[in-house]
């Protein structure tokens, strides 16, 4: 039974960058909103489908096939038209004219963004999925294409560790992460990277050269440094540079793994997290909630509100940065 608050027509759309899993949460979404009873649309790409009339009907096979693809059948964009008010009216007439009275938005803290905007202006409720591979929304332990961009890292680093060894070489590999450094983390602790370099803590690039002058010394200078992308000190070539003009003896690469991190099959993990997650969006939504959030923190589903989920980061535990600090020494 659905309640008085409840939506009869929904929409659904990923919009911003896109993450491997996207399409596991559109079909969970489509399913379950078909299996609720609700009418079902997908909006091409992101807000600017939604401005431009780029909407269709969806039904339970025009979403079969495509659990286990990265990116996303809907198509994904960035537009400048919805952050005015003048493009988010067209928007909602074009939603309007179809009876859709609730969202679905799958994205990062840009889109949850826009869709409290939205819903502002024309007071129609949103339920945001956390779709990025940064990991980098408060409100939930995990978010749709963490696991398979940072599996992904994994994968790389551990063939240029090979030829990393074979050489005795010093190589620096950057990863994705503008102001998050999770995927920095969790793949320098997974491929046992020495140095971790990361936006959330002050990058110490005096004592990088020390430990690696010790180590050049003892002629071992192998050494594996992952660096994000947003990292303080710079990204790769940053660090590469500072490191030859200290130590020009060492035999240094650069690699910057860069858009191999969005794409490919999600992995077990994202393919579940999306599935609860697209469930749970249909069911916030017949259940009156709305500007919220869907988060899995222990397993279990959390809401918070899309305002909060933008303004607070998830903050890296101090516990990993200790455990790294051991681990690599
Ligand atoms: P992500 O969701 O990956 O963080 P973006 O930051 O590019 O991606 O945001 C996606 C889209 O959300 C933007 O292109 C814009 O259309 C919309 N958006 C972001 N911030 C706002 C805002 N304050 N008001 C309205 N729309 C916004």
């Amino acid at each position: 039974m659905t309640n008085k608050n409840s939506v009869t027509n929904i929409g659904v759309l990923t919009s911003g960058g896109d993450s491997p899993g996207m399409n596991a949460a559109i079909r969970a979404v489509v399913r379950t909103g078909i299996y609720r009873g609700l009418g079902v649309y997908g909006i091409m790409r992101g807000y600017a489908g939604m401005i431009d009339d780029e909407i269709i009907k969806m039904d339970s096979r025009s979403v079969a096939n495509i659990i286990q693809r990265g990116g996303t059948i809907l198509k994904t964009a960035r537009s400048k038209e919805f952050l005015e008010f003048s493009g988010r009216e067209k928007a909602y007439n074009n939603l309007k004219k179809r009876g859709i009275d609730g969202l679905v938005i799958i994205g990062g803290d840009g889109s949850f963004r826009g869709a409290q905007q939205f819903s502002k202006d024309f007071d129609i409720p949103c339920i945001g999925l956390p779709g990025t591979i940064d990991k980098d929304i408060a409100g939930s332990d995990t978010t749709i294409g963490f696991d398979t961009a940072v599996n992904t890292a994994v994968q790389a680093i551990d063939k240029i560790r090979d030829t990393m060894d074979a050489h005795d070489r010093l190589f620096i590999v950057e990863v994705m992460g503008r102001d998050a450094g999770y995927i920095a983390l969790h793949s320098g602790i997974a491929t046992g990277a020495e140095n971790i370099l990361i936006p959330e803590t002050k990058t110490d690039m005096e004592e990088i050269i020390c430990s690696l002058t010790e180590k050049e010394k003892r002629k071992k200078l192998v050494n594996l440094i992952v660096v994000a992308e947003g990292d303080d000190f710079g990204g790769a070539n940053n660090v590469a540079k500072a490191i030859k003009e200290r130590i020009p003896t060492a035999d240094t690469r650069v690699c910057v793994l860069g858009h191999i991190q969005r794409g490919g099959s999600p992995t077990c993990q994202d393919r579940l997290i999306a599935s609860h997650m697209g469930f749970y969006a249909v069911e916030s939504l017949l259940s009156g909630k709305r500007n919220v959030m869907v988060g899995v923190i222990n397993n279990k589903i959390y809401y918070t509100p899309l305002d909060e989920a933008v303004k607070q980061k998830q903050k890296i535990g101090q516990e990993w940065m200790k455990i790294v600090k051991i681990l690599t020494s």
